[in-house]
């Protein structure tokens, strides 16, 4: 199995490049950012109590995710693998996707973060939300939030991984089938 956490700053080309690993290495896509939009549009409890959060781009609390992305693991019966988007986003999440992947016996293969310039993030932000109807793709502020949250609350996640030899990084600013081939470059070498 090929379990790979795709990481990086929102607007890095995270859910771009995950539809091209998918295509490639047929991984189950996880995207925690996906998954709590689908809860928001349905209206369910966890859609409500989430979007206090996302609407301002803060983090929903550690427990809610976990649990959220645990059922979602149980759910999924047969897969190469996968692919984890926008999650882990805290070392707590990252302890308990751990703790999770050792009960499926299914390590985490490794860690693949894009890295972009600030700058860049902004401007392609605004630019996904003059199509992607995302609150929070739309307000310089909030996108301005985001970015100083994945400083302060994600950032550590790496020094996790790294710890772990996981974590591989990759300059995120480029041609979308350049970013790609650098990716699978790094998947290629991975154990699975
Ligand atoms: P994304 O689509 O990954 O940019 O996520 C959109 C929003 O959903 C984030 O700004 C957070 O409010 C929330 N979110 C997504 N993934 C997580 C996560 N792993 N932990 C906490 N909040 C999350």
């Amino acid at each position: 199995m090929l379990n790979l956490v795709l990481f990086g700053p929102p607007g890095a080309g995270k859910g771009t490049q995950s539809d091209k690993v998918i295509e490639k290495y047929h991984l189950t896509h996880l995207s925690t950012g996906d998954l709590l939009r689908k809860h928001i549009s349905e209206g369910t409890a966890l859609g409500k109590l989430a979007q206090k959060y996302t609407d301002e781009g803060n983090l929903v609390p550690d427990q809610v995710v976990i649990d959220m992305v645990d059922q979602k693991m149980q759910d999924t019966l047969d897969t190469n693998g996968f692919i984890f988007d926008g999650f882990p986003r805290t070392v707590k999440q990252a302890e308990a996707l751990d703790e999770l992947m050792n009960k499926n016996n299914s390590p985490i293969s490794g860690m693949v973060s894009l890295e972009v310039p600030d700058q860049e993030l902004k401007n392609r932000i605004l630019e996904r939300g003059k199509t992607s109807g995302r609150a929070d793709d739309q307000d310089i502020a909030k996108i301005e939030n985001r970015i100083q949250v994945y400083k302060d609350e994600t950032l550590p996640v790496v020094n996790y991984y790294q710890n772990q030899q996981k974590y591989f990084n990759i300059h995120g600013v480029g041609g979308i089938d350049d970013i790609f081939n650098k990716i699978i470059e790094v998947l290629d070498r991975l154990p699975t």
